[in-house]
């Protein structure tokens, strides 16, 4: 499915793995959190083949909002409320520290720019000064934000990506460094020391599954702790009658839009309105949820015309916490993001490989211990 971010990008192509091979690491999936981990391993010298059922960032990394949220899913106070203070304090400093490393690594994707949490009604915007009251508590920044997007709070370490350059980019930085990949190659199963694909077996001393949406489908001892969801979103062409500066999050978080540089809108969110049939891993928009969003953008003042229409899976958890685990001896599972997975998953690969690589990660023991 065509999204906003093809226009003017080109994937690169690879071969399918035709024949076995040893390697150091086996990284499934090749998003933004694979890419990552697997230029980390490079860096710390280990050896590393890539692979991918379909394209590069052919799924939620190449098909999502594009905001840079330091955090995990849950706002900060519900953290502070559900995994205690200093925990919460910990993941999200990981977050900021991980969001400057991104910038740092492909600064031509990246703008920090803020991001806004806007009240959808008074409700929510006691619920945002009560987000801001505890990030000013742990000394993060934030501010209370009114304009003409709303009032809430603006979050001025946030801010948006081109996640398909970024993807690209890490790729090129990854073949440099000397990364064999491979597409169009599916992991059919997974064991210690063994990914079997249609047309040749990879045996590797560790193996990092990072494949969001369809963690459950390849690893099916995580069925019970995580869910797949479907996102869907939109984007239209180049609108002149509004300016958006920032990218705006509201409703808790389940509609999201942001004006990219050449007017063009691009917005998500519904899913809540979709109801269980959301909660899925079939790749398809829905009339239900993209009517929404069509109301959405009018209530917006937009009235250019839609110019794509997209939905890609993602993963879970009713914890709110993502998956970082070693599944069974040298396979570790990175995941369920519930949502917010493109900070968060570049975070997890590089903690797995550093754990990997050192035998220890407080990246990965703040994200896992219970
Ligand atoms: C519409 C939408 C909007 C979103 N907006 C935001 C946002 O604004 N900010 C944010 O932080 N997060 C957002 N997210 C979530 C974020 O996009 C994801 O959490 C993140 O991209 C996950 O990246 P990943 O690399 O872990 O997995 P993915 O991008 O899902 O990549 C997994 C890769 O694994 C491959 N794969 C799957 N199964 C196999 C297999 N068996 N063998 C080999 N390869 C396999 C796939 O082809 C895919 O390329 C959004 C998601 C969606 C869908």
């Amino acid at each position: 499915m065509k999204t906003v971010w093809d226009i003017g990008a080109q994937r690169p192509k690879f071969a399918t793995l035709q024949e076995d091979r040893t390697v150091d690491l086996c990284v499934i999936g090749l998003g933004g959190s694979g890419l990552t981990a697997i230029n980390e391993s490079l860096a710390r010298g280990l050896s590393v083949i890539g692979i991918d059922a379909g394209d590069i960032a052919g799924e939620a990394a190449g098909h999502n909002g594009g905001f840079l949220l330091a955090g995990i899913a849950q706002f900060h106070h519900e953290a502070v409320a559900n995994f205690g203070r200093e925990r919460a304090r910990a993941l999200y400093q990981h977050t900021l520290d991980e969001m400057a490393r991104m910038e740092s690594a492909t600064p031509e994707s990246i703008k920090r720019i803020g991001g806004l949490r806007i009240a959808f009604d008074d409700e929510e915007f006691a619920d945002c000064i009560q987000h801001l009251g505890s990030l000013k508590i742990d000394g993060f920044p934030g501010e209370e934000y009114e304009g003409p997007e709303g009032r809430g709070i603006l979050i001025p370490t946030d801010g948006v990506f081109h996640p398909l350059n970024r993807a690209i980019s890490l790729v090129q930085q990854a073949l440099a460094a000397g990364a064999e990949l491979f597409t169009n190659t599916k992991a059919l199963s997974v064991e210690s020391n063994f990914v079997a694909t249609p047309h040749g077996k990879i045996e590797a001393k560790n193996i990092l599954v990072a494949i969001d949406g369809n963690l459950a489908l390849l690893l099916p001892q995580l069925k019970d702790d995580i869910y797949p969801v479907r996102l869907q979103m939109l984007s239209t062409t180049p609108e002149r009658s509004v300016h958006f500066p920032r990218p705006v999050y509201t409703r808790s978080a389940y509609d999201y839009w942001q004006q990219l540089p050449d007017g063009r809108i691009s917005i998500g969110g519904g899913r809540d309105i979709g109801g269980e049939e959301e909660d899925t891993n079939e790749v398809r928009t829905t009339e239900k949820v993209q009517n929404f969003l069509d109301q959405r953008i009018r209530e917006l003042g937009i009235t250019a015309d839609v110019e794509h229409r997209w939905a890609a899976t993602v993963s879970y958890t009713k914890s709110g916490l993502p998956i970082a685990r070693e599944v069974t001896e040298g396979v570790y599972a990175i995941g369920a993001y519930c949502g917010t997975g493109n900070v968060v998953g570049a975070l997890l690969g590089r903690a797995m490989v550093e754990n990997i690589s050192t035998g220890k990660s407080q990246i990965w023991s703040d994200f896992s211990h219970s």
